[in-house]
C-alpha cells in the first residue's frame, strides 16, 4: 500500500522522506532552529577581490537579492533533498519556474512536447509566447502510453514537459517510461504530489518543477516556485534566471520553508480525507463520476500504487445536471470554499469549465473531460467527517 513508506528508505539519503522533512534546509540557522529571515537585497564585500568573487561567482548567496539569499537558500536545501536531487532553485512562482526553464534551455528553431493535460497556464505560455519566439510545440495525450517519445524529433525536440498527477482530472504520466526517452530535457510539473508524494528525478527525470504556492508552502500565504536536478543544469539556469528575474520574495522562502516542517503530516492528513470523500462521492446517486487515484476505479490505479507514496490531495468529480447543478452543490457547502489554489488547510472546491480552464475553447474542453458538472476539490485539513457530511448534504440537495 502506497501511504506505508515505512520500507520506503531512499538509498542516497540518511533518512525517510517524512524526516528529512526535518532535518532539511539548516543551512542557514547557526543555532536557531527556525530560519532566519534574510530580507536583505545586497551584501556588502570585504575588498575588491571579494566583490569580484560574489560578482562573478556561481549561486552567490551573498552578493545581490536577484542572484540569490541566504533564507530563499535554505528552502532550496530542504527541497534539493526531499527530492534526491543534487541541487534546487527557487523563483517568484510555479509560473516563474516553468518561464525560466523554458527559455534557458530553448531557443528559435528548438521543440517541445508536452502533454494535452498539463496546467493552463503553462499551455498558454507555450502556445503564445514560445511560438511567437520560434520554439515549436507538439502537444501528446500524455496518458497515452509510447506518445511523448512518438513526438520527438531527434536532434530538435530539446524538451518534454509533462505533469502528474495533472489537473483537474488527476490523470498520471508513467514516470518510468518517460524517463527512459533519451535525448530531450525531461521536465515534470510535481505540484499536485508534492515532494512527499513522488520523486520524479529517481525516474529518470531530468527535472521536477514544482509550483510551491500549493502543498509545498501548504497554507495559502506564500507564491513561490522551484525547480531540482544536477546541478551543472541548475547552474546553466541560474544564469538565465538571473536575467529573467522571477527571484522569489525571502518572506514567501521562509513561509514555504516553514510548510515543509508539517507537510508530511499534512499531506497524510489530505491524502487521506479524500479517499475517504472520494469513496463517499462514488456512492452518490447525484454523482456521475469521481477522479482519484486512490479510487480503485481509477484507470491508472496500479501506475499510481507504483509511483506514487501518496494518492494526492485533490480529487474531481462531476454532478449529473451540469453547470446548474454545480453551482447549487457550490451554493450548499459550508466547508468548501470556492476558491482556485490547493494544498492548502481550507477546502478549496473549483469550477474548472468556468475558473482554471475558460480559456479552453469548447472542443478543447470537451477533449479535455472538462464538463459543465465537473468540480475540483482540494482537500484541507478539516475532520474529514465533517468534510463528507458537507459534501453529502450539498450533492443530495441538487435534486431535493
Ligand atoms: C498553480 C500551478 C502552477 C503555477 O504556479 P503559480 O505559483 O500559480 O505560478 C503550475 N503548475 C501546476 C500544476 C499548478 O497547480
Amino acid at each position: 500500500m502506497n501511504t506505508d513508506s515505512s520500507g520506503d528508505q531512499a538509498a542516497d539519503t540518511e533518512f525517510r522522506p517524512a524526516t528529512t522533512a526535518i532535518t532539511a534546509g539548516r543551512c542557514a540557522n547557526g543555532t536557531s532552529l527556525a530560519p532566519p529571515l534574510w530580507s536583505s537585497s545586497t551584501w556588502a564585500s570585504a575588498s575588491l577581490a571579494d566583490a569580484r568573487k560574489r560578482a562573478t561567482g556561481h549561486r552567490s548567496k551573498e552578493f545581490y537579492g536577484r542572484y540569490g539569499n541566504p533564507t530563499v537558500g535554505a528552502f532550496e536545501e530542504a527541497i534539493a533533498e526531499l527530492e534526491g536531487a543534487e541541487d534546487a532553485l527557487a523563483y517568484a512562482s510555479g509560473m516563474g519556474a516553468v518561464t525560466t526553464v523554458i527559455l534557458a534551455l530553448c531557443g528559435q528553431g528548438s521543440h517541445i512536447v508536452a502533454q494535452r493535460q498539463i496546467y493552463a497556464g503553462t499551455l498558454a505560455f507555450l502556445q503564445g509566447p514560445c511560438r511567437r519566439f520560434g520554439i515549436d510545440v507538439s502537444i501528446v495525450d500524455g496518458v497515452e502510453p509510447g506518445a511523448f517519445a512518438a513526438a520527438v524529433q531527434p536532434g530538435k525536440t530539446m524538451m518534454i514537459l509533462a505533469e502528474t498527477p495533472s489537473n483537474p482530472l488527476l490523470e498520471l504520466v508513467d514516470l518510468d517510461e518517460l524517463g527512459a526517452i533519451k535525448g530531450p530535457f525531461k521536465v515534470v510539473d510535481s505540484t499536485f504530489a508534492t515532494p512527499l508524494g513522488q520523486n520524479p528525478l529517481r525516474h529518470g527525470i531530468d527535472i521536477v518543477l514544482h509550483s510551491a504556492t500549493k502543498g509545498i508552502a501548504g497554507h495559502n500565504d506564500a507564491t513561490l516556485g522551484v525547480i531540482a536536478g544536477e546541478r551543472d543544469l541548475l547552474n546553466e539556469i541560474w544564469s538565465y534566471g538571473v536575467l529573467h528575474g522571477a527571484t522569489p520574495s525571502p518572506h514567501d522562502a521562509l513561509n514555504a520553508l516553514r510548510g515543509v516542517r508539517t507537510m508530511a503530516v499534512r499531506t497524510a492528513h489530505q491524502s487521506g480525507s479524500a479517499l475517504q470523500l472520494a469513496k463517499e462521492l462514488a456512492a452518490d446517486a447525484n454523482v456521475v463520476a469521481v477522479f482519484y487515484p486512490g479510487l480503485p476505479t481509477h484507470p491508472q490505479y496500479d501506475l499510481a500504487q507504483r509511483q506514487m507514496r501518496h494518492n494526492g490531495t485533490v480529487l474531481s468529480f462531476a454532478v449529473t445536471g451540469g453547470i446548474d447543478h454545480a453551482a447549487s452543490v457550490l451554493d450548499r457547502l459550508r466547508l468548501g470554499r470556492i476558491a482556485t489554489s490547493l494544498g492548502g488547510p481550507e477546502t478549496l472546491v473549483c469550477h474548472p469549465a468556468t475558473t482554471t480552464h475558460a480559456s479552453l475553447t469548447p472542443d478543447e474542453q470537451t477533449v479535455g473531460g472538462i464538463t459543465p458538472g465537473l468540480l475540483r476539490v482540494s482537500v484541507g485539513l478539516e475532520d474529514p467527517d465533517d468534510l463528507v457530511e458537507d459534501f453529502r448534504q450539498a450533492v443530495r440537495a441538487v435534486t431535493a
